[in-house]
Order: C-alpha cells, then sequence, then structure tokens
C-alpha cells in the first residue's frame, strides 16, 4: 500500500525582473494505491507545477511530500511521468523507447523483454514496434508513452495532460486505454486535463483548482463510470 500526500505545498517563481509568480498556495492533498485522480482548472493555475512537484522535478517552496512515508527529494523510478508530448525519442524504434527505462537500470535484453514485448501488445503496437516513432500517428505516440512509463513499473503514474493533442475519436480510445490500464494494474494515477468531460469519465478523485495563487478549490469523488472497454 503506498501513499503519496503532500502537505501545505506552496511555490513561488521568483522572476528576473523583482516581482514574483505565486504559482501554488498551501495546497494538500492524499493520494493512496490505485487511486486515480484527475485535475482540472483554468490555463495558468498551477496544475503542471503541481505534477512536477509530484515528480521530485521541482522542489516546492513550502512544504513536503511524502511516499511512502519517506520524504521526496527529487525524482525516482517510483513516479513516472507521462507528458503531453514530445518526450519521447522520435529517432529510436518504438520498442528502444519502451525499453529505455530498464536498459538505463542496466537489465539486460533477456531481463527486460519478454515485458517490453507483453507492453507493446497491452497498448496494441505489436506490429510497430521496429518502425520509428516520428512515422507514427499522435495516438500511436501517446501510447508510446504510456508503455514506456510503464516499463518503469512506477507506483504512482503522472500524467500532463496526455491526451490534450489528439483529435476525439483517438483520444476517446486513449481514454479507454487509460481506465484498462488503471483497473488491470491498480496504479496509481494522477491526470491533468483540461476536459470537464474528461475529468468525469476518468476521474474517480476530482480536483478542481482556482487560479491566483493556484489552490484547491473543491475536491470531488465521482461515481466511477464505465466505458465500454
Ligand atoms: P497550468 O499547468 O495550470 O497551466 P502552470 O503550473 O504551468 O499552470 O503555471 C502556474 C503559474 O506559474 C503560471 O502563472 C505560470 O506562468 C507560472 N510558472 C510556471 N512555471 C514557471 C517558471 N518556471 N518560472 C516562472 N513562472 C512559472
Ligand atoms: P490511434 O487512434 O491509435 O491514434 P490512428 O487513428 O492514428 O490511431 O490510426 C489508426 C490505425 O492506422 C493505427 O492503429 C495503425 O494501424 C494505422 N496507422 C496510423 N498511422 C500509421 C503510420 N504512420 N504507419 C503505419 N500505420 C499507421
Amino acid at each position: 500500500m503506498s501513499t503519496l500526500s503532500i502537505e501545505n505545498i506552496s511555490m513561488r517563481f521568483d522572476l528576473p525582473n523583482g516581482t514574483h509568480v505565486q504559482a501554488l498556495q498551501d495546497v494538500s492533498l492524499e493520494l493512496k494505491t490505485g487511486e486515480l485522480m484527475s485535475v482540472l482548472g483554468p490555463s495558468g493555475c498551477g496544475k503542471t507545477t503541481l505534477l512536477n512537484i509530484l515528480a521530485g522535478f521541482l522542489a516546492p517552496t513550502e512544504g513536503q511530500i511524502t511516499l511512502n512515508d519517506h520524504r521526496v527529494t527529487g525524482p525516482d523510478a517510483e513516479r513516472g511521468m507521462v507528458f503531453q508530448q514530445g518526450a519521447l525519442f522520435e529517432w529510436m524504434s518504438v520498442r528502444e523507447n519502451v525499453s529505455f527505462g530498464p536498459r538505463m537500470k542496466g537489465q539486460r535484453e533477456a531481463e527486460y523483454g519478454g515485458n517490453v514485448d507483453h507492453l507493446l501488445e497491452v497498448v496494441g503496437l505489436k506490429d510497430f514496434k521496429e518502425k520509428a516513432v516520428y512515422e507514427l500517428s499522435g495516438g500511436m505516440q501517446q501510447r508510446v508513452a504510456l508503455a514506456r512509463c510503464l516499463a518503469n513499473d512506477p507506483d504512482v503514474i503522472l500524467m500532463d495532460e496526455p491526451l490534450g493533442a489528439l483529435d476525439a475519436l483517438t483520444r476517446e480510445k486513449m481514454q479507454g486505454l487509460v481506465l484498462k490500464l488503471w483497473k488491470e494494474t491498480g496504479k496509481t494515477i494522477v491526470l491533468i486535463t483540461h476536459s470537464v468531460e474528461e475529468a468525469l469519465l476518468l476521474g474517480e478523485r476530482l480536483l478542481v483548482m482556482a487560479p491566483r495563487p493556484g489552490r484547491i478549490h473543491k475536491e470531488y469523488r465521482l461515481p466511477f463510470a464505465e466505458m465500454g472497454v
């Protein structure tokens, strides 16, 4: 059982001209294993900042983050990130992208190969594993990004508008895939979205943020919407 908790987080960016942006103000929340929380809020309300803090990419000005009772001070393999787009190695093959994490950990093909092939099958890219990423459609690239994240077997998956750049039909298919993965893997997922519809569809919990300075406006627990997955 893992719990990711953030306590009284504030984030202030000091700008070169002497002014500052208070991106987050006193945000606290707790995420238990297997919870799926979507984060909704207007542009500039601090969603990406919050996710980067959860990932350990940014150190908050105040407050602390703990994962399973130990304090998080930087990125680690327990938290995986899926970005909106563009974070893949486009010149490398699909399979090389998904294998990247395990290889960085020093694993050999014999250790990671089976799992990587399994994940490529799960995201429906079995027949495309030798293709270069730049040859694929946007939806397929996002499926590569999901598989690459899962290959690291993180406890918590942080998604920064992973479906925002996709057309409506592809997005719908990807939403189904995220739900399926969530149910099958039991991972904790935080998903930033601009779409109320997507938040209602995917969120078990829904965090609505308010801007200036970014803070939690309201939190909802939603009846879990079953999609045809
Ligand atoms: P959202 O993801 O909700 O659009 P962000 O977290 O990207 O919001 O940004 C929240 C606020 O913090 C914005 O006003 C943004 O301009 C500011 N901000 C984010 N990152 C930085 C940074 N590195 N330096 C200065 N200001 C930043
Ligand atoms: P997705 O909904 O996953 O984004 P698309 O709608 O972009 O997929 O494409 C639908 C199908 O068309 C893919 O599953 C794939 O079979 C095929 N396809 C799309 N783009 C390419 C490509 N660049 N090379 C080969 N096949 C492709």
